[in-house]
């Protein structure tokens, strides 16, 4: 039987899974392996941060795809054998006819001086609660959204964070002036000035100060410092730069470049049989700059890949191709979101734009997570 082993079982590993077992039924042997136990989408952790929800209601055990006949291995990944289509983790040697690499991109903190003892790592599930704690403490002052990397995941996220923590403080009638900052010339530079204009004035009708073209070079008590200049904040929640994880560094994947070059369509890497999904994988659009790092393109990327997994395994030609079409959300207040969607590898530059404001569109939100979850409860 032929046999696909998975590194990853976040938003491109769990769609990697689900697509191959639906598209070769018992045909295939599969095995997913990630050292986290649960699934977790990463907006929950914004919902945990400003108080809706709890970190735990936004986690599934990632043993239950083993109902859908997919072998889960808890543990780390010490290494990969691309050549070999093969993984060590914790000790022990797994190999297969098919490789899927999802393991997303690691937060990288120690970049940046001084972030690791005066921020809150907004990114990272383990430093949520701690960043929770310290708003329902915080009584009053300056709280800074600072984005410390060019490539970062979900990039409306911290204009998001910035608008839900205002509204918690205002619901709460403590008086807080709160800014973003951001190494890019605008918020979203993929919308262009009249997007960017959208979302730069709703932050300001929030009274939310925003500071682009602010490299961010170290953290100490206190103040933020850029290669021009710094900022000092009471409260800082941080973005850290992000970077491709070492041991897919390690493995020779990357060939020497930050992250996995692919092919854009099939996802395969240099390697035959060899595909890299998610955050880590390199896909560039049309305006040279990388395709935004996604929950959503993770998902359609597992499934394109998966579709090229199956068709060699049933010497068919695979009917389809990562199209780089989709969206995501951003919560702008009031029980409102808008939609940054469109079709990203599009030629001779992206077609991407903003959505009207709706409350259907937080529901849909909630509901991406819900059916996600669902896959996974027992
Ligand atoms: C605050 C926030 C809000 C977001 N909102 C959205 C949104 O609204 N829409 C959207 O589309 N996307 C959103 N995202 C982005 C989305 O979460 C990521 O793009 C997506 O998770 C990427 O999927 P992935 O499979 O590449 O990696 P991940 O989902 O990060 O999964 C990687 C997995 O690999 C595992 N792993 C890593 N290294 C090892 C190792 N050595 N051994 C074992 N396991 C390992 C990890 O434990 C993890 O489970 C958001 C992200 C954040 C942080």
């Amino acid at each position: 039987m032929n046999s696909v082993l998975i590194l990853g079982g976040g938003f491109g590993g769990l769609a990697a899974a689900l697509s191959l077992r639906d598209k070769l039924g018992t045909e295939v042997e599969i095995t997913l392996v990630d050292r986290r136990p649960y699934f977790m989408v990463g907006f929950h952790k914004t919902w945990t941060l400003i108080g809706k929800t709890s970190l735990e209601s936004g986690q599934r055990p990632l043993a239950a795809l083993e109902k859908h006949n997919v072998n889960v291995i808890l543990g780390n990944i010490e290494s990969i054998d691309p050549k070999e289509r093969s993984a060590v983790v914790s000790g022990k040697r797994y190999q297969a006819d098919a490789l899927i690499i999802a393991l997303g991109a690691q937060l990288a903190p120690e970049m940046i001086p001084g972030f690791q003892d005066h921020a809150l790592n907004v990114y990272d599930p383990e430093d949520i609660p701690r960043a929770a704690q310290s708003l329902q403490e915080f009584s009053g002052g300056r709280i800074m959204v600072g984005i410390f990397g060019e490539a970062y995941k979900c990039p409306p996220a911290p204009f998001e964070i910035a608008i839900l923590v205002h509204e918690m403080f205002q619901a709460r009638k403590i008086d807080v002036q709160i800014e973003v900052f951001t190494p890019k010339p605008m918020s979203l530079p993929i919308l262009g000035d009249a997007g960017c204009s959208v979302i730069e004035g709703r932050m300001d009708e929030h009274g939310i100060g925003f500071f682009p073209n602010h490299k961010a070079t170290g953290v100490q008590s206190g103040k933020v410092t850029f290669e021009k200049g710094e900022r000092k904040f009471d409260l800082l929640l941080g973005i850290p730069p992000h970077r491709c994880p070492d041991v897919v560094k390690e493995s020779g994947l990357t060939a020497g470049q930050p992250w996995v070059p692919v092919d854009p369509g099939s996802l395969q890497t240099e390697f035959e049989g060899v595909y890299a999904v998610g955050d880590l994988a390199k896909v560039m659009m049309a305006n040279g700059k990388r395709l935004p790092m996604a929950g959503v393109f993770a998902q359609a990327q597992a499934q394109a890949a998966s579709e090229h997994i199956a068709a060699a395994f049933q010497g068919r030609k695979p009917e389809h191709t990562f199209s780089g079409e989709g969206g995501c959300y951003l919560e702008i207040g009031g029980g409102q979101a808008m939609m940054i969607e469109g079709k990203f590898l599009a030629e001779p530059k992206p077609q991407v734009s903003l959505s009207e404001p709706s409350t259907e569109l937080v529901q849909e939100k909630e509901k991406v997570e819900r059916e996600l979850l669902d896959i996974l409860s027992p």
